[in-house]
């Protein structure tokens, strides 16, 4: 039997009655659900006196949401967790916002375990998450129908969601200040900037390029470090906010094109990030998954890294990620990059934040 171990504790052991070191390991299970074949990683003890693998309670209520989870995945619709993580960031109850929706009372807790969503109240949810103007609205509506208490609570956290959003947007009005207020002039004469190294070609994205981003960024997998699924609205919008990073900076994240088949694998470039409430030249690079370990983000970055200094004024550059995302901190380090700070962002993750100045550049 092909398992992992994840785990293992001294207990009564349910299978021989014995205590023991009962094992915790976990199964890859495959399954078809309406006709879709899904593959899930199921948990499982392991009692070693008898050979035999059982799920206590908790275990099988487990495998079943991912068992069910791993279908609303095929099927691009938000899983179990993700729905309760909507609801929860509201901070109200399952009947009150069936209330709000003006859905059943208990629709949103089987959405929440074992009923499948429809495509239309996925949506509605999905709206839900990214707009908290709307919640206050419908909340409002819902007012009579929920207790004082509750309506207060989601009230206060909406408000507070609503100006974070603000504030996102005001963080890139700043940044976009910031950019007037340099002289980039001279910088933006080198726009539509194609970089060539050994086995890429770094260009100007396009939205033509949206199938091949998604490929990238669209894979949960791939971007396990940032903090939301990027859907195809999102791989749209990076599109798109990199189309201005073009107009305004004269740089930002460019395709990455394997050279040998002209395939996009990825992105990497120049984007004006803020980190630590300071505004930097950040160099980003994301590699679609079945291309990693070949280096290709090392070999991109290090051409990002060479033109920014050779063509523009900044005198240092930085990379940051998540501090549990290994990968792109060594790739930071392979740039020549130091770590050089630490702080926790706003999602209250640990952020690692790398650079290397212009003088130890020069060095190299
Ligand atoms: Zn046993």
């Amino acid at each position: 039997m092909d398992f992992e171990l994840i785990g293992m504790k001294k207990e009564l052991c349910s299978v021989c009655g014995k205590e023991h070191n009962v094992k915790t390991i976990e199964i890859v299970e495959h399954d078809t659900i309406k006709g879709v074949n899904i593959v899930y990683p199921a948990l499982y003890q392991y009692c070693d006196n008898n050979d035999k693998v059982f799920a206590n309670k908790r275990q099988e209520q487990g495998n079943f949401l991912k068992n069910i989870d791993a279908y609303r995945k095929t099927q691009g619709l938000l899983t179990s967790d993700e729905i309760i993580f909507i609801r929860e960031k509201y901070d109200i109850n399952q009947t009150d916002l069936c209330q709000l929706l003006g859905w059943g009372l208990k629709t949103v807790a089987r959405y929440e375990t074992r009923f499948v969503q429809d495509k239309a109240h996925d949506s509605i949810l999905r709206k839900l998450d990214k707009d908290p103007e709307w919640f206050l609205s419908l909340l409002e509506a819902s007012k009579d129908a929920i207790s004082e208490k509750n309506y207060k609570r989601s009230h206060e956290i909406a408000e507070n969601l609503l100006n974070e959003k603000k504030d996102v947007d005001f963080q890139k009005e700043r940044v976009v200040r910031y950019a007037k207020s340099l002289d980039m002039n001279g910088q933006k004469e080198a726009c539509h900037v194609v970089i060539e190294t050994e086995r890429l070609r770094l260009r100007e994205m396009t939205l033509d390029d949206f199938d091949a981003l998604k490929k990238v960024i669209g894979d949960d997998d791939n971007m396990q470090y940032y903090p939301k699924h990027f859907d195809d609205e999102k791989v749209k919008n990076w599109i798109e906010w990199n189309l201005t990073n073009y107009s305004v900076f004269g740089f930002g994240l460019w395709a990455m094109i394997l050279k040998e088949t002209g395939e996009m694998i990825g992105d990497c470039g120049l984007t004006m990030q803020i980190i630590n409430g300071a505004i930097k030249p950040e160099i980003g690079y994301h590699v679609r998954k079945d291309c990693h370990k070949k280096g290709y983000a090392k070999e991109a970055g290090r051409a990002v890294r060479d033109w920014t200094f050779n063509n523009l004024c900044f005198n240092e550059l930085y990379s940051y990620m998540d501090k549990a995302n290994k990968p792109s901190y060594r790739t930071a380090l392979s740039l020549g990059m130091k770590m050089v700070d630490e702080y926790i962002d706003k999602d209250g993750v640990i952020d690692r934040v790398c650079a290397i100045r212009r003088e130890e550049w020069e060095e190299l």
